[in-house]
């Protein structure tokens, strides 16, 4: 954690004292990159999990979705090329030893003792275990480097028991791991992560522009999502992959990067895969993968364009976006639809039982609905800030007017401005905010 810069520091240390993101198995003096997310962070990503599945998958008539299992059969790996292809050149420090990844560095010197490096080896980043209780060669097996594998997998499962015709989509969203050999910069690299992809299958193009007019509405559908969620657009860059660079399966690639506190780095890719897993899944299994055409009975492999979006990635662009400092108010300008609380209940005051049990009526009948905070502590001053911190968009708070007419005040998160609204319209306020 070295280079992390100031900005980077205060969203570590915001998440960890709020509950969003602590570091793994702390009580043991850690895990190097590794992280658990907290009471805050698990509300965060499922959020975001929830609102991708929704956007992605329930709301289109074209996508179909799939959960399959972590541990794959090896041959798997083999066919996709991950065992022969999925290396990063690794160097050792003649002098420290300390292990870099070889094209990251701009130097031929070790970064941290100036000391002569080794030679560049290629190191399979797949994680191995083994299958049952002995460990031997033939039952080696992976935990998945990513999700994709197994939707080519299951494309003839889905295929059979869904009613989609070409075009559709298949989604998944699942852990992947892979042995990063310089994970960091916080949940960015880790090397257990989650995944959420598709598979979006097309007739084989007759032409460029056929798969081309696929891929241009899949970066536009890219870029709805991440407005959706709040991403600040100004630091989202489209690259395009040079031919030279594409990965083995690749023929086009768009990476989105963005401005990271600690620089430009990839958030999504798309990638257009061509027919090249379901056929290699063919060739290796020796089943049929191909999609039958109900006219005509003409068989082929469909083609593939690949939304590929890391879950932690997306979690750490949103935090970045939202962190925002108002004099000493630190606020997380969070989207209403992520945000772990939609809002806040406060009794004036906590030592007044007839304040407390109005609030908590409030209180318990918003929480049927919505995942809502209580808070009684401190002052009401104190409430907002530590709301404002875990970017809950309202607070709403009971005083001794509320007995007598059923209004409360609502305070806004951002404009800071507070209104006096009937408990009735509690539920529609909240609800606006998110579906706004
Ligand atoms: P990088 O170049 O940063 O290693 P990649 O090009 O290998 O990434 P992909 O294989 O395209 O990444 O994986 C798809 C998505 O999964 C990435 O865009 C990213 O959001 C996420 N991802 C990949 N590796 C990691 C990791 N080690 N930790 C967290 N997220 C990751």
């Amino acid at each position: 954690m070295a280079k992390q810069n100031k900005e980077m520091e205060k969203i570590l240390s915001l998440c960890k004292q709020r509950g969003f993101i602590f570091a793994g198995s702390e009580i043991y003096g850690g895990l190097q990159n590794s992280w658990d997310y907290g009471p805050m962070g698990v509300e965060l990503k499922n959020n975001i999990k929830q609102l991708w599945w929704n956007h992605f998958v329930r709301k289109r008539e074209d996508m179909e979705g799939l959960d399959a299992a972590l541990i794959m059969n090896p041959k798997v790996w083999e066919a996709s090329g991950h065992v022969s292809e999925f290396n990063d050149p690794l160097v050792e420090c003649k002098k420290c030893h300390e292990r870099f990844r070889a094209d990251h560095l701009d130097s031929d010197k070790c970064p941290s003792c100036s000391g002569e490096l080794g030679e560049s080896q290629q190191f399979n980043m797949m994680f191995r275990t083994h299958l049952g209780p002995v460990a031997g060669s033939d039952n080696v097996v992976y935990l998945r480097p990513e999700t994709a594998q197994a939707i080519f997998v299951d494309f003839k499962n889905v295929l059979q028991t869904s009613r989609q015709v070409l075009p559709f989509g298949i989604a998944q969203i699942g852990k992947a791991f892979r042995n990063e050999i310089t994970p960091g910069n916080f949940i960015f690299r880790t090397r257990e992560f989650e995944q959420m992809e598709i598979e979006y299958f097309i007739k084989p193009p007759k032409n460029e522009k056929e798969w081309q007019d696929y891929f241009e509405k899949w970066i536009k559908n890219i870029n709805e999502w991440i407005d959706l969620i709040g991403v600040d657009k100004n630091k989202v860059h489209e690259v395009e992959i040079d031919k030279s660079d594409l990965a083995h399966y690749s023929k086009r690639t768009v990476d989105f990067e963005f401005d990271f506190p600690f620089g430009r780095q990839e958030l999504y890719g798309l990638a257009y895969r061509t027919d090249f897993d379901l056929k290699n899944h063919e060739q290796h299994s020796g089943q049929n993968t191909k999609y039958r055409e109900q006219d005509t009975g003409e068989e082929f492999w469909p083609h593939v364009i690949e939304p590929s979006m890391g879950v932690d990635r997306t979690v750490l662009a949103i935090l970045c976006s939202a962190y925002s400092e108002d004099g000493e108010r630190v606020v997380l300008k969070l989207d209403p639809k992520i945000a772990p609380y939609k809002a806040a209940v406060f009794p004036l005051m906590r030592n007044k039982p007839e304040l407390v049990e109005k609030a908590r009526e409030v209180y318990v009948s918003l929480k049927n609905k919505f995942n809502i905070a209580w808070d009684d502590r401190g002052n009401i001053g104190k409430r907002y800030y530590s709301q404002d911190q875990l970017g809950t968009p309202k607070c709403v708070t009971i005083d001794f007017d509320t007995l007598e007419d059923d209004t409360v005040t609502v305070r806004d998160r951002d404009s800071a401005k507070q209104e006096r609204v009937k408990i009735q319209d509690l539920e529609k306020i909240i609800s606006d905010s998110i579906n706004q």
